[in-house]
């Protein structure tokens, strides 16, 4: 049977529920309901030709589609089977162009394992999820590992926490069953907050189970009863489809008491963010959970020993909780195939700014900048040069030209002063001013400061009035070091993780675009 999955997520904001109606319509229409499902799915990653929609068994796909394409779509591509005449890639134009989705420079390098059914399943359907494989992992978990066998093999795979630390995640699930404290929680951070990152949405619009599975493996081998969903109240798409899948995943028995008749017991709750970007920190979610001001506090005590009511509580975000279901199905022989020596399997990144194929990409950890931005991302527009790429948010920092044959590793990019973070990558090119960029980024950071220490409180007030006096023709050339100075002891001195990196868009820049500085400085003495 034809399945025609339209984007109805990100795609909606172009006229893809418009484009659903249509095609439905027009299979009716044609009395085609035998032989054709339109599916709404997830997001298929091509954002930049929205509304996208793809077309399988035949394996192609349609991009900025319109309501008006429906009849040609129905009628010649799946009805008179056209397709075979076609030339793929090189469509004549008086038809819709159709490209084989394998050819699609977009996709070639891409190994989409967290994303493979973000697109392809109705994420509002637990039976989609469970045909296409879902909840294999689960039943293999429940039906005779330990525990500790569950978090080692976790271990094994070097999964690494995908919000951004990249801390072992087995290793932190480990601790908390360590922990002799009862209860103890599990908790999925899906505060994405990251100006241009849009991973985590895409997950939970387009594949909610696979969160939900990783976290009720997860809740096992740590012993937690119970769990939260902490996601951005921004989010509605996501907000419905997780509480759809949570009501669908109790109703067949994989939440609540004795899970499959194993004697295993867990639940799930979501709770909404109301817009802090702090609230993405762990002891400023939590507090925020318990029903408190979202404040970062001092550690120690660390979560895993006093998180949620002062018991154990283990934080991991939504790429890593997907992540986790591909482990315990395939085994982490299958899944450190690709990846780095330290850091296994794929990473999900969101690109945007000055590149031609805006869009979520996944890409095996170690693939370089270079292949990302240009043999994925298809270059800059307009001819113009690549300058930069912001990595990891507004606690990143700017990658030049020069370090565009870098793999993207948790620690190549460390080691150059930027973070993997949880993947935002937006690019600039030669036109966009790097000082005005750091800017963007401190005043971000000093509007969601939450003020209470004081190197972050007065460090991003500092920083964005010297950086805003300098692109606005008003700066000293002793600014530069002064830049430098609050930096080091925001680094240093700084209560939480956001007033700790914040400064890095603007020393990255400075290390990397000094003389935009100085010009920006001297042309107006
Ligand atoms: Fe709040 Fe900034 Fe201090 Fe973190 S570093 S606790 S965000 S003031």
């Amino acid at each position: 049977r034809n399945v025609i999955h339209v984007c109805m997520t990100g795609c909606r904001a172009y006229g893809a529920a418009e484009v659903l109606q249509s095609l439905q319509d027009e299979v009716k229409r044609q009395g085609m309901e035998k032989e054709v499902e339109v599916r709404s799915t997830g997001c298929h990653g091509f954002c930049a030709r929205a509304p996208v929609i793809a077309l399988d068994p035949l394996g192609v796909q349609y991009q900025e589609v319109g309501p008006e394409d429906a009849a040609e779509i129905i009628g010649l591509t799946i009805k008179q089977n056209r397709l075979i005449d076609r030339l793929a890639y090189k469509e004549p134009k008086t038809n819709k162009p159709i490209y084989y989705r394998d050819q699609i420079p977009f996709y070639k390098k891409q190994e989409r394992r967290v994303l493979a059914l973000c697109g392809r399943i109705d994420p509002t359907s637990i039976e989609h999820y469970i045909a296409a494989g879902g909840y294999q992992a689960l039943v293999r978990v429940l039906s005779g590992m330990a525990p500790e066998q569950v978090a080692q093999e976790v271990i094994d795979a070097k999964l690494r926490g995908r919000g951004g630390a990249g801390f072992p995640a087995g290793l932190k699930w480990k601790f908390a069953r360590q922990s002799s404290a009862n209860p103890k929680y599990i908790i999925c951070n899906a505060d994405e907050g990251d100006p241009g990152a849009f991973m985590d949405r895409a997950i939970l619009e387009g594949d909610p189970h696979s969160v939900i599975e990783g976290m009720i493996i997860g809740a096992y081998a740590m012993g937690a009863r119970f769990g939260f969903i902490y996601v951005r109240e921004e989010y509605p798409i996501a907000v419905e489809h997780l509480n759809c899948a949570i009501a669908q995943a109790g109703e067949l028995g994989l939440l609540g008491e004795n899970i499959l008749g194993t004697g295993f017991s867990f639940d799930l709750s979501l709770k909404m963010g109301a817009g802090a970007f702090v609230c993405g920190e762990e002891t400023a979610l939590m507090a925020s959970i318990e029903g408190k001001r979202g404040m970062p506090r001092a550690r120690p005590p660390f979560p895993a020993q006093s998180g949620v009511d002062g018991k154990p509580s283990n934080i991991n975000n939504v790429e890593t909780f997907a992540n986790v279901p591909l482990i315990l199905k395939n085994g982490a022989g299958w899944y450190a195939q690709v990846g780095t020596e330290n850091s296994k399997g794929t990473k999900i990144f969101s690109l945007a700014g000055k590149v031609n194929n805006t869009g979520l990409v996944e890409v095996p950890i170690g693939t370089s900048i270079r292949e990302v931005v240009f043999d994925i991302g298809g270059g800059i527009p307009k001819g113009r040069k690549f300058k930069a790429v912001q990595m990891g948010g507004p606690s990143g920092g700017c990658v030049p030209a020069q370090f565009l044959n870098l793999s993207i590793d948790y620690d190549t990019l460390q080691k150059i002063g930027a973070i993997m973070g949880s993947g935002g990558m937006v690019v600039m090119d030669e036109n966009n001013c790097m000082v005005e960029i750091a800017r963007f980024f401190l005043a971000f950071t000093q509007s969601e400061s939450c003020g209470k220490c004081s190197p972050c409180r007065l460090g991003t007030t500092q920083l964005l009035e010297i950086l805003t006096r300098i692109t606005a023709g008003r700066g000293r050339l002793e600014d530069i070091e002064t830049i430098k100075e609050i930096g080091r002891t925001m680094t240093e001195a700084s209560l939480c993780g956001l007033g700790q990196n914040c400064a890095k868009p603007a020393i990255s820049t400075l290390q990397y675009f000094l003389k935009e500085y100085e010009d920006h400085i001297l042309e107006n003495r």
